[in-house]
């Protein structure tokens, strides 16, 4: 498919401006040059990259409101892992379509996901066009090997991998060695749970002291690209530390102030030159999966916490939403750029929401302190046409939506 995207306004993170242009998706990829015919235009409206979503479950779409009113470890516990234990691949498939729906919507066009039935998602995620970035979770039990095939069954598929071990409570530095080892045979990335919660903190310092960075460090750890989501009770070192690695923080605000876990320190992460990006956490804590609420949720927690009014810009929070993360992993995503892949958002700048703009064009700012998803018209994933005029065009959403209410009894009858 060619599409012309001619006059556009659309940021460019080398020149830290909003500009205005023309480009085009051909084979896949952005072209700054292409000649027509073109089986699209668009015109004078504004294009951003496709949202990264850095942490995800996407199928607990399937227990969103189940144990609202928990703390994570009795949430999870009480809650979650009972009902995850009756998962099959026929819920772990209708809830991912729901879910990349739900991702779609709102701009995400690529997301980093640890679950379970990956198969099931990965299939789902065909037929809606989003991105799936795997990282098949690891909780340290008998027989966890067996995550590996798992792994290796998805790289045949030609599906982007990485490995989860699921955080530091849940993998001790007895097996860690040896994931370790085997993201960096296979070169994957390493994506884990860390510092979400206060009792979590305390377990790791009590377990592993308080430079347990630096133990991970020395088997290696951080010698592959790593996502760490949450990060809420990182020290200042902790950053400072993190920020001398190829690492990023996946920072889910929602999902740490519905959990009531504290919040994650944006700003002082700058400070320390760590890396963020954005994601939901799965839509059970947040909950929902809208990438435009995270966003401006993480941008108004920084603002409230730094009492700085300009701690994140507009075209800072927009790049950590697009393109930062895609940066740590080496994928050729989330910017406007010759030959990287056409992930986009086309914005409808007549919405009400992103009404008025007038010169200097500050539509930016509209995206991250205004706009609601109905101002998201197009979006493209790698040059496909994955939404079109707001509605998700891979599904039949009726069918899904009665799918999923009817696997929702059955999970919580327990058949
Ligand atoms: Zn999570």
């Amino acid at each position: 498919m060619r599409v012309a995207f001619e006059s556009v306004w659309y940021p460019d993170y080398e020149e830290r401006a909003l500009k205005r242009g023309t480009f085009y998706i051909d084979g896949g990829a952005i072209k700054f040059t292409c000649d027509g015919p073109f089986d699209l235009v668009f015109r004078d409206t504004l294009v951003t990259p496709g949202f990264f979503n850095s942490h995800s479950h996407i199928a607990m779409t399937l227990f969103r409101g189940i144990g609202d009113d928990v703390v994570l470890e009795e949430w999870l516990q009480e809650h979650i892992w009972p009902l995850e234990s009756r998962l099959d691949e026929e819920y772990v498939y209708w809830s991912s379509l729901l879910g990349s729906a739900e991702m779609l919507l709102s701009g995400t066009t690529s997301f980093v996901d640890m679950y379970f039935w990956e198969k099931a998602t990965l299939e789902a995620t065909q037929k809606t066009g989003i991105r799936p970035i795997f990282t098949p979770g690891i909780i340290e039990r008998p027989g966890w090997e067996s995550v590996l095939d798992r792994i290796e069954h998805l790289m045949g598929e030609g599906a982007l991998v990485g490995i989860g071990p699921h955080a530091l409570y849940t993998v001790s530095l007895k097996i860690m060695p040896e994931i370790v080892a085997y993201a960096r045979d296979k070169n994957l990335f390493i994506h884990m749970h860390l510092m979400e919660t206060e009792a979590e903190r305390a377990f790791i310092h009590n377990n592993l002291g308080v430079d347990y960075l630096k133990k991970l460090d020395d088997i290696g750890f951080f010698e592959q690209p790593v996502i760490l989501a949450h990060g809420v009770h990182l020290s200042d070192s902790d950053m400072a530390f993190l920020g001398s690695k190829n690492s990023v923080v996946a920072h889910c605000p929602q999902s740490n102030l519905k959990l009531s876990s504290g919040f994650f320190r944006w700003g002082d992460a700058k400070a320390h030159g760590l890396s963020v990006g954005i994601g939901t956490d799965g839509a059970a804590s947040n909950n929902n999966l809208n990438f435009l609420e995270e966003l401006r949720t993480a941008v108004l927690l920084a603002r409230g916490i730094s009492q700085k009014p300009d701690v994140i810009s507009p075209l800072e929070a927009l790049e950590s939403a697009t393109a930062v993360p895609a940066r740590i992993l080496g994928l050729p995503l989330g910017e406007i750029k010759e030959n990287y892949w056409a992930d986009l958002i086309v914005w409808n700048t007549t919405d009400i929401s992103m009404v008025p703009y007038d010169e200097p064009v500050n539509l930016l700012s509209h995206v991250i302190y205004s706009a609601g998803t109905e101002a998201i018209s197009d979006v493209f994933v790698e040059g496909r046409w994955v939404v079109h005029k707001g509605q998700v065009v891979g599904i039949n959403r009726v069918e899904v939506v009665e799918r999923v209410n009817e696997l929702r009894r059955k999970i919580r009858k327990g058949d």
